[in-house]
C-alpha cells in the first residue's frame, strides 16, 4: 500500500476504534423540516435553518431572479470585480440591524473568523477565547500567530484574572466568544464581557452565528428589546437563520476599511454568487419585519425543555448530553427509528466525555412532534 493511503487508513482505523469516525450521509432536505435519508422520511432536529427560510418562496425567488439577471457566480474576489452592487445593499442592512457604522460580508462565517482575527492581532498580540467557542474562531487565532489563551466557559472571573496577569505584556488584546454557544445553546454574558474588555482596554468580538434571526427580537444576542450592548466587533453568519450562505462583520467604518485592506480570506477568495447575496437581503428584510416569527424557534425549544425536564432553553439549540460516544450513536439511531433526525455530536466538536444529541428547533416544527420527542428523550434516553 502507498504510504499515503497507509497513513490515511491508520488514522481511520483509530477513529473507528474510538467510535469517532464520521461519515457523510446523503440527505435530501425536502422542505423546512423534513429530510430523506436511506429512503426514509425523518423530521429533522439537526438543521440550523431556524426560520425555515432556505425554503421560503419569496427568498428563493429573490435568489432565482439574481441568477437570471446576473449569472451563477461572481467571477472574482470582491477586491477585483466580484463586488456586485447587491453587496452594498446587504451591508447597509446588516449595519442598520446591528446599529454599527459599517459591515463587511465574507464568503462564509468560517472565512470571516479566519480573516478578521489576524487583521487585528499579530505576533505581539494576545487573544483570549472562551473555551467552548466555535472551531473557526480557534482557526483564526492560530492564523494570527499571537499568543492564545482560553478562559473557562462563561467564567468572567477567570477572564478577569487572565487580563490582570497578561494584559500589560501585550500591545493589543482581543477577547472572542460565541454569543450563542453552538453546541450548548447557552448565551455569553456579553454585557459583563464588554464592560471587562473596556476596563482593560481590550477589544471584544462576539460570534453571533446562532443569534442573528432568533434572539434579541431577531437582531441577535447583543440586543435586549431596543437597547444594545455596544460590542465593537460583531461577527456572524448568513448561513443559519438567514438561510443562505456567507459571513459578516459589523463594526466601525475604520475597522471595516482596514478589513477591506488586510483580511486575506476576503481579498484572496471569490465573492459570493449574487443569488446568495440577494437571498440574504430578502431574508433579513423578513426578519426585520416579523419579530414574532423570529421568536418562534426559542419558544419551541423552551416548550421542549419544559416537557423533557431539562434546564430551560435560552436559544433554539438544546443539548441532550449523554457522555459516551457509543451510547450517543445508539440514541441517535433509536430516534431515527422513531422518525426523528437528531445527529450525534462527538469530540472534537465537543469536549471528551460530553458526546450529545444536539437538537435544534425551528419556527415550523409542529408542537405535537416536539411533545412526543420530549417524551422519548425524557423516558428512554435521559433515564439511562
Ligand atoms: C456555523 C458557525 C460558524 C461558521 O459559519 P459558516 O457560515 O457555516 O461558515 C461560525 N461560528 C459559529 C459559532 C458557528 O456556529
Amino acid at each position: 500500500m502507498h504510504s499515503l493511503d497507509q497513513f490515511a487508513q491508520g488514522k481511520l482505523d483509530d477513529l473507528q476504534r474510538r467510535h469517532l469516525r464520521r461519515q457523510l450521509t446523503e440527505t435530501v432536505r425536502e422542505d423546512g423540516i423534513w429530510v430523506e435519508r436511506d429512503g426514509r422520511r425523518l423530521l429533522s432536529f439537526s438543521c440550523n435553518d431556524y426560520l425555515n427560510l432556505t425554503q421560503h418562496p419569496a427568498i428563493k425567488q429573490a435568489a432565482q431572479a439574481a441568477i437570471e439577471k446576473y449569472g451563477a457566480g461572481s467571477g472574482a474576489s470582491r477586491l477585483v470585480t466580484g463586488n456586485h452592487p447587491l453587496y452594498a445593499e446587504l451591508e447597509a442592512l446588516l449595519a442598520r440591524i446591528k446599529q454599527t457604522e459599517a459591515a463587511c460580508v465574507f464568503g462564509s462565517g468560517y472565512l470571516a473568523n479566519a480573516g478578521i482575527i489576524p487583521v487585528l492581532i499579530g505576533r505581539e498580540g494576545l487573544v483570549l477565547v472562551d473555551a467552548l467557542s466555535h472551531a473557526c474562531i480557534f482557526a483564526g487565532t492560530q492564523l494570527s500567530r499571537g499568543k492564545v489563551m482560553t478562559f473557562r466557559h462563561n467564567d468572567i472571573d477567570h477572564l478577569r484574572s487572565l487580563l490582570a496577569e497578561h494584559r500589560d505584556a501585550h500591545e493589543h488584546v482581543l477577547i472572542v466568544t460565541d454569543g450563542v454557544f453552538s453546541m450548548d445553546g447557552d448565551l455569553a454574558p456579553l454585557a459583563e464581557l464588554n464592560a471587562l474588555a473596556g476596563e482593560y482596554d481590550s477589544w471584544l468580538m462576539s460570534d453571533d452565528a446562532h443569534g442573528l434571526g432568533v434572539v434579541g427580537g431577531g437582531r441577535g444576542t447583543s440586543f435586549t428589546g431596543n437597547t444594545q450592548i455596544p460590542i465593537p466587533l460583531q461577527m456572524g453568519t448568513l448561513s443559519k437563520a438567514v438561510g443562505a450562505y456567507g459571513g459578516y462583520l459589523c463594526a466601525s467604518s475604520a475597522v471595516i476599511d482596514l478589513i477591506h485592506n488586510r483580511a486575506r480570506t476576503l481579498i484572496y477568495s471569490t465573492g459570493l454568487p449574487p443569488s446568495c447575496v440577494a437571498a440574504s437581503i430578502a431574508a433579513l428584510d423578513l426578519i426585520e419585519r416579523e419579530p414574532t416569527y423570529a421568536a418562534l424557534p426559542v419558544q419551541k425549544a423552551k416548550a421542549f425543555t419544559r416537557r423533557a425536564k431539562l434546564p430551560e432553553a435560552q436559544s433554539p439549540i438544546v443539548p441532550v448530553i449523554i457522555g459516551a460516544e457509543e451510547a450517543t450513536l445508539a440514541a441517535s439511531q433509536m430516534l431515527a427509528d422513531e422518525g426523528y433526525l437528531a445527529a450525534a455530536i462527538r469530540p472534537p466538536s465537543v469536549p471528551a466525555g460530553s458526546a450529545r444529541l444536539r437538537l435544534t428547533f425551528t419556527a415550523q416544527h409542529p408542537d405535537e412532534a416536539i411533545a412526543r420527542l420530549a417524551d422519548i428523550v425524557r423516558d428512554k434516553i435521559l433515564v439511562n
